[in-house]
Order: C-alpha cells, then structure tokens, then sequence
C-alpha cells in the first residue's frame, strides 16, 4: 500500500552515524524519521566483542547497536523498519521512495547507509556464496565447528575474523596477498599468538573449489603473489575479509564522491554538494571508518541540519 509522509529530517541508515543523528536531531525537537534499511544496526552487529567504545572496555557490538536503538527512540526518533529504494534530491522537500511503499518527503535528509562488504570478484566466489563462501564469521563461524577454514585479508577485519574463527575451527589459515598486516599492533599479537592460526603471506586466492551435489567448499588454490605458484588448501570454508566499499546507490550519480565512491562532504562538516543533504560515517569516510567516528559525524550531521533548517525558516 503506498502512502506519503513529511518530516523535517529523514536519516536513512541505522548504524552509529544514523543512531546518533537520531538522539541530536530529536533533541533538537525535529522529530525525525530513521529508516533502518536491510541491516539494523549496521556493521557491529556482524561482530562480537567492541573493545573501543567508550565507556565500555568490552560490549557485544549486537547489544551496543540495540542500546543506540533504544537511545534514538527514547528521544523521539521514529524508527522504521524499512529500505530506502530511491532518492530525489533535486529538489525540496526531498522524496524518498521506501521498498514497502511510503513515500518519504523531507526538507532536510541525513545520509548514514554506511559500507558493505567487498568481494573478491571471482566466479566460484559467487558460486559458493552462502554454501562455503561468506563475509561474516559470527554470523556463519558456528557451521565450522572442527573443520579447515581460510580468512583472505590483512586488515582488523580479517585479524579479527580468524581469531573468532577459531572457537570453532580445527586451524585457520590467513591468506594475506603482503607479509605485513594493517591491523592494529593488539590484534596483531593476539593472532601471533594463536597456535590455531598460520598466515599465509603474499598469496591471494585464485579459485574456490567443491562439490556440487550438495553445493560446498573443499578448498582453494592460492596464487604466489611473486612466483606465480599455484598450490592447494583444503578447507570447508572461506571467509573473505577484504574491506568494505561506501553504500553509496542512493546517491552516487548526484553526490560528488571520491576514493573509491565516498561521499565528499565539506571540510570539518557533514554537508555534501547539495544543500539539505548531509552525509556521516563510512559512507564519507575512506580514512578511520570507526564506530566512534561515525557516531560523532551523525552528530555533527542533525545539527548542521538543524541550523540548515533553521535558516530556511
Ligand atoms: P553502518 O554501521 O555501515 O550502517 C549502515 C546502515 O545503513 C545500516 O543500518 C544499513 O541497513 C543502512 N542502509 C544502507 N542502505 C540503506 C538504504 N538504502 N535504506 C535504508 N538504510 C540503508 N569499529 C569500531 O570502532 N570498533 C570495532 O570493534 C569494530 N569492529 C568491526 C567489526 C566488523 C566485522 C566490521 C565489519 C566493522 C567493524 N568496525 C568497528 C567498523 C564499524 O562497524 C563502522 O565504522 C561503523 O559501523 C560505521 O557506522 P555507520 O553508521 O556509518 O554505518
Ligand atoms: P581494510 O582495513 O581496508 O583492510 C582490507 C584488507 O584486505 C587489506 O589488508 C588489503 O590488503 C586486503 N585486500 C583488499 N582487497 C583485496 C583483494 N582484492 N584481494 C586480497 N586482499 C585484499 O578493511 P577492514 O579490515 O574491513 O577494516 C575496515 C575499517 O573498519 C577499518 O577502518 C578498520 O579499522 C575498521 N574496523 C575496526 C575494528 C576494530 O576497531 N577492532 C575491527 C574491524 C574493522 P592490503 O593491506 O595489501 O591493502
């Protein structure tokens, strides 16, 4: 059933940046909307403890997006389950087209869709996605129990990945395409430390291989970044942890964007080149890409919208 809604400020997103934006734009009596989009809770719920929240020296990333939830909510955000489809900023009130049917008009519109996961861009990648293949150790690590994995990637992500993956699973090989990982030093140490871990350095994976009847994995040949060698892992699963590209659908052909499709925004501020439309967290964000960031961007966001709706009136 389709029907239209106004508000003064939508916040499409429901990840630290939209949550956020959520407690200051309600507290400045706006009374916005937030669309959670096919992730509630972004990015931290794919991941088990947080350990850099502040005032938390450890939280379930789940539970702190549910307590941002809350937080927005009991400050007045009406929050919606829902996928933003289109967006039509060439004019105001803004029109955003929701999958279920409502047609959002906005005057002002906080963009927080985050990033998603990158894939590897091979065939049999896509062949065993979700049947050997995924982007989310707490979400899939539990299927491993006992068995060979592989985690492809050198970055917190990945660090982090193999040591969760390794509750489950007999031994973990790390396929790192360098022999230096971009990880933080404390993630670092605590791989090092794993007997259950062996890094495999300057290697990438050249194709996933398996059954077909039933679909899953039995291993993957890895190329030689250097010699080109080819060589063989076995394994049942294989995690790919290799960064995370800008969700950037809505607006990517009217936006200016930058590094790879990150929202440009002006300097020490969340506009973006159209006025009314501000942009906060890892969808503007190439360089830090943390919770904490992100939720201070979706701050900076509801009150340069509220100084922006301010002058209109
Ligand atoms: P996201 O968390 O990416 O949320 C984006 C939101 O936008 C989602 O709710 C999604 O549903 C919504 N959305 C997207 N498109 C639409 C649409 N069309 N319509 C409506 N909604 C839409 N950071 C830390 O600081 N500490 C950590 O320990 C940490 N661990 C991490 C572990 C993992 C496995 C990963 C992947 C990331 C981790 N990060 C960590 C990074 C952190 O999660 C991100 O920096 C942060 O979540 C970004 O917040 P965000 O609000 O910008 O977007
Ligand atoms: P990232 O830091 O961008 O690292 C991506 C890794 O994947 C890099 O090591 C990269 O190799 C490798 N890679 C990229 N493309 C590849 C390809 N096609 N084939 C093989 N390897 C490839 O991404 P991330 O680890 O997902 O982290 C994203 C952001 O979230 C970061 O800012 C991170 O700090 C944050 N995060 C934080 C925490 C935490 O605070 N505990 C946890 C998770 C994520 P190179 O190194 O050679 O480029």
């Amino acid at each position: 059933m389709s029907n239209t809604r106004h508000t003064k400020v939508l916040i499409i997103g429901s990840g630290p940046a939209g949550y956020t934006a959520g407690v200051y734009a309600s507290r400045a009596m706006l009374n916005p909307i937030l669309v959670q989009g096919i992730e509630p809770g972004g990015q931290l719920t794919t991941t088990t403890e947080v350990e850099n929240w502040p005032g938390d020296s450890e939280v379930q990333g789940p539970d702190l997006m549910i307590r941002m939830q809350d937080h927005a909510k009991a400050m007045g955000t009406e929050i919606i389950g829902d996928i933003i489809t289109n967006l039509d900023v060439s004019e105001r009130p803004f029109k955003a087209q929701s999958d279920s049917g409502t047609l959002y008009n906005c005057d002002a519109v906080i963009l927080a869709t985050g990033a998603r996961a990158k894939w590897l861009g091979i065939d049999s990648e896509e062949k065993f996605k979700g049947f050997g293949v995924s982007a989310c150790a707490t979400c899939d690590g539990f299927f491993y129990r006992g068995q060979e994995i592989v985690v492809v990637g050198g970055g917190n992500t990945a660090v982090e990945e193999a040591l969760f993956l390794t509750n489950f699973a007999s031994k973990v090989t790390l396929i790192h395409r360098r022999d230096e990982l971009r990880a933080e030093k404390i993630l670092i140490d605590r791989l090092m430390k794993n007997e259950k871990i062996m890094p495999l350095w300057f290697h990438e994976i050249d194709e996933v291989y398996g059954t077909d009847m039933p679909l899953g994995v039995e291993g993957v040949k890895v190329k030689h970044t250097k010699t080109g060698e080819i060589t063989d892992v076995p394994c049942k699963g294989v995690f790919v942890a290799i960064g995370h590209a800008p969700a950037n659908e809505l607006v990517k052909d009217v936006l200016e964007t930058h590094m790879g499709g990150y929202v440009v925004t002006q300097p020490d501020s969340t506009a973006t080149s159209i006025a009314g439309v501000f942009a906060a967290g890892d969808l503007t964000d190439h360089k830090y890409r943390q919770a904490v960031t992100s939720a201070g961007m979706g701050c900076m966001a509801a009150l340069e919208a509220e100084r922006f709706l301010a002058g209109q009136d």
